[in-house]
């Protein structure tokens, strides 16, 4: 098991050597790539105590292999907790999470605006196992206890919210529902542990889509869950396990290898989407920007007292409403593309439709929203191209 690093490290020296251990293995900077489905045992006895094994060492392929146990491990540091649990994808990162902590007649509160397949889990899955999700207003801060119910055992966030990026106030959320005895569980894909750290800031449990950020470079997919509590972690180790989710040797290594740069990477987006945001909010076919780090923009004060920066994500309402005009200047982008996800060296830029599934509030602003990604290409590059597509949605 590679060692913890002493807690004073930095993030960027924790991203270069958590989950390594070179001298197990000839030296090699990085872990080799296990594939592994069986696990041979010697003894019949060690055979007979496998499962003992499952949580947190070698067992059998479906709950562990070196692989998984190196990614694990390093995003455990970079999200200061003490256990993880990785699985195929952000999106099973929420289900695993969202079916660990409710029963049947259980409540879970989820943000109005959070990541759509998080909200569909609610109400196409939970609603049919007869659990209750309710959603609430991300800017609700402390006012939360009010939803709280005897039975709500869960609380999610997500902050920023990665379609209208409102900040929430996690510190006050999560002391509420511990309070209530619910586990708190917080998306927070946009900013990376980089620059949010969930588990200081009060929450249970810290997701990530390491899809995005973690990964960086758009040709891998996995999910983290992040705890320091024992009993949290092996409720999620065990749920995982049940729905025979696993992620694969290949798939930890891309992930370790686009790890060791998600510090100085996110420097880069951090930069590049201020410095974007700015020159959209004063273009002249915009009305206003969606970014938390820009002042004036909602969320900006909550931003500045929990994050350390901001990710390469934001969003621009537009003054036109014409769809068609929109479609034509999306299209003629030549570094700015469409397609879903986001977090890769790559920027892109899509319609988003913030109305559509709100419940507890309502989004009716004039203009057609766009969500841009700050990639790492050439800044000046891609504000030539980003103007002249945002000039087009005009005339
Ligand atoms: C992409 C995304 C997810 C889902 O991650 P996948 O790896 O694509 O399944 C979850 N939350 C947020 C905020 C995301 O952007």
């Amino acid at each position: 098991m590679p060692k913890k690093a002493p807690a004073r490290d930095g993030i960027a020296t924790i991203a270069a050597h958590a989950g390594r251990d070179p001298f197990a293995h000839a030296g090699a900077v990085n872990p080799p790539i296990f594939h592994a489905s069986t696990i041979l045992y010697e003894r019949m006895e060690d055979y007979d105590r496998r499962r003992d094994r499952f949580f947190d060492g070698v067992g059998y392929g479906l709950y562990n292999t070196p692989s998984t146990i190196a990614l694990a491990c390093a995003v455990a540091e970079i999200e200061n907790a003490e256990h993880c649990v990785v699985v195929s994808s952000g999106t099973a990162a929420i289900a695993t999470v969202l079916s660990a902590f409710v029963g049947q007649g259980a409540h879970v509160l989820v943000p109005d605006n959070v990541y759509g397949a998080t909200r569909t889990f609610c109400d196409d899955v939970l609603a049919r196992f007869g659990v209750t999700a309710t959603s609430y207003d991300p800017e609700i801060g402390a006012g939360i206890s009010a939803m709280l119910r005897d039975e709500t055992s869960l609380v999610f966030l997500e902050s920023p919210g990665s379609l209208t990026f409102e900040v929430q106030d996690v510190p006050a959320i999560a002391r509420a529902a511990r309070a209530n005895g619910a586990v708190s569980v917080i998306d927070g894909t946009w900013a990376s542990p980089v620059f949010m750290r969930a588990l200081d800031l009060g929450v249970d449990v810290a997701l990530q889509s390491g899809t995005k950020y973690l990964s960086g470079h758009s040709d891998a997919m996995f999910g983290t869950l992040s705890t320091r509590d024992e009993g949290l972690f092996r409720r999620l180790k065990e749920t995982a396990g049940r729905f025979g989710n696993r992620l694969g040797g290949e798939d930890c290594y891309l992930a370790l290898r686009g790890l060791r740069t998600l510090p100085v990477r996110m420097q880069a987006h951090h930069a590049a989407g201020l410095e974007l945001a700015r020159r959209v909010a004063a273009h002249r076919a915009v009305r206003r920007v969606l970014h938390p780090g820009i002042e004036g923009c909602a969320g900006h004060e909550l931003w500045k007292r929990d994050f350390s920066g901001a990710s390469g994500l934001f969003g621009a309402v537009l003054r036109t409403d014409d769809r068609a005009r929109v479609a034509t200047a999306l299209e003629s982008s030549r570094l700015f593309k469409m397609g879903s996800s986001w977090g890769g060296f790559e920027s892109l830029i899509v319609p988003v439709y913030p109305g559509l599934q709100r419940k507890a509030t309502r989004w009716d602003e004039e203009g057609f929203v766009v969500r841009i990604h700050a990639g790492l290409e050439t800044i000046e590059d891609l504000w030539s191209d980003l103007d002249a597509v945002l000039s087009r949605t005009i005339g």
